[in-house]
């Protein structure tokens, strides 16, 4: 049996390999490496798989939050309502921005953000609410929009975990996640589901106007060519990495069914068992499974997490440590027990090996090691 990754580049890349290898030898050729004809192609492809006016590549998942909250001309001391359960990466930029990060609870079944914790949190200083799709399933947006409209807040959706999963809303129509809010954001971050070979992002929106200025802004605030109308900054997707992406993105819907069928084995194996709770799917999603994430019940998960090793099999915990916990946020607004969820989620998620390229053998293997230590 061949080794188990939490997540296997390497075969996946073997599949693509003289696709992606003719198409990277292409942009060396023309050394268009900067804005060449593959970053503007691959920004078309993905407005139509998307459904969106206008992708805007940048440099990775992180920039593209970051331009978001740029182009949306909020200001010092605006708060922007997060979940707590995040990576840190969508706390950070609004922070970073000197805004204020206004963390809140995640829902316990879907760890998306919950629509009557935000309801809670706002405040007149609010301005946005960034959802995050987390492990690959949308946050309920179609509450986080009514909020949104009703208090006059700008929603950006981080996709940097669902790229590809459909938003189901109530009336039966569909959207893909990122394309609801006012921006969406997204990162290539080689394990993401749509991953490039380095860094990459892409910020979408319908609307022209806003297209207009988070070009802009990820390019120097540059209007016309050395006439600077706004403090940017500098976020390219550079065209190597464009090249992959454009390979890859025909690609994404099997690659989610390839983790879906994956997320169906393991589901099976673990049914029943009183210890380990599977990843619920919220019924306003589809989910493409960037992570497949375990609770468990009175389970030792270091213990677990150790056999597993020992067993060559690797599990990751997303996230050990909450944003109002870590050192770099925290704030007498959130004392410890302030976000019990979000708390407890720290303490007993794990994450299986996720990709797509594993196998029957794989999965059976995984699936029975850790029965062996959950049952012993
Ligand atoms: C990966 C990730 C990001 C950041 O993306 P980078 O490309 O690494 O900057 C932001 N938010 C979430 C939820 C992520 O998973």
């Amino acid at each position: 049996m061949q080794k188990i990754a939490m997540v296997d580049l390497k075969g996946q890349y073997q599949k693509i390999k003289p696709q992606v290898d003719a198409a990277l030898a292409g942009v060396i050729e023309n050394t268009a490496f900067i804005n060449g004809p593959e970053v503007k192609n691959f920004q078309a492809d993905f407005e139509k798989y998307l459904g969106i006016k206008h992708v805007i590549p940048c440099a990775n998942g992180t920039d593209a939050l970051q331009i978001a909250m740029m182009a949306l001309g909020l200001q010092p001391g605006d708060e922007v309502i997060t979940a707590s359960f995040t990576y840190v990466a969508t706390a950070e930029v609004i922070a970073l921005l000197q805004l204020t990060p206004v963390l809140v609870e995640v829902d316990a079944q879907t760890f998306t953000i919950s629509p009557a914790a935000i309801e809670a949190a706002i405040t007149p200083k609010t301005k946005a609410i960034v959802p995050v799709h987390l492990y690959g399933q949308c946050a309920p947006m179609e509450a986080i929009m009514e909020i949104a409209k009703k208090h006059n807040l700008f929603v950006i959706e981080d996709t940097a975990q669902a790229i590809g999963a459909d938003y189901k809303f109530a009336n039966g129509t569909t959207q893909k996640a990122g394309t609801i809010g006012t921006i969406g954001c997204t990162s290539f971050f080689p394990s993401k589901n749509l991953g490039c070979y380095g860094d990459g992002g892409a910020i979408f929106t319908h609307d022209d106007t806003l297209a207009a200025k988070l070009r802009m802004m990820a390019n120097h605030g540059q209007g016309k060519q050395y006439y600077h109308d706004e403090i940017g900054c500098n976020s390219r997707l550079d065209s190597l990495q464009a090249a992959v992406l454009r390979i890859k993105l025909p690609h994404l819907d099997s690659y989610a069914a390839a983790r879906n069928q994956a997320a169906t084995y393991y589901d099976k194996a673990f049914a029943n068992n009183t210890k380990i709770q599977t990843p619920v799917r919220a019924p306003w999603s589809t989910h493409v499974f960037h992570q497949y994430t375990l609770q468990l019940n009175g389970v030792n998960r270091d213990g677990l997490r150790e056999y597993l090793a020992s067993k060559e099999i690797p599990a990751m915990i997303y996230y050990p440590v909450a944003v109002h916990q870590q050192k770099a946020y925290r704030s007498s607004r959130y004392p410890d027990g302030h976000f019990p969820l979000t708390e407890a989620l720290t303490q007993c998620v794990i994450s299986l090996p996720m990709h797509t390229e594993l196998t029957q053998e794989q999965l059976a293997y995984i699936t029975q090691h850790v029965l062996a230590y959950i049952n012993q």
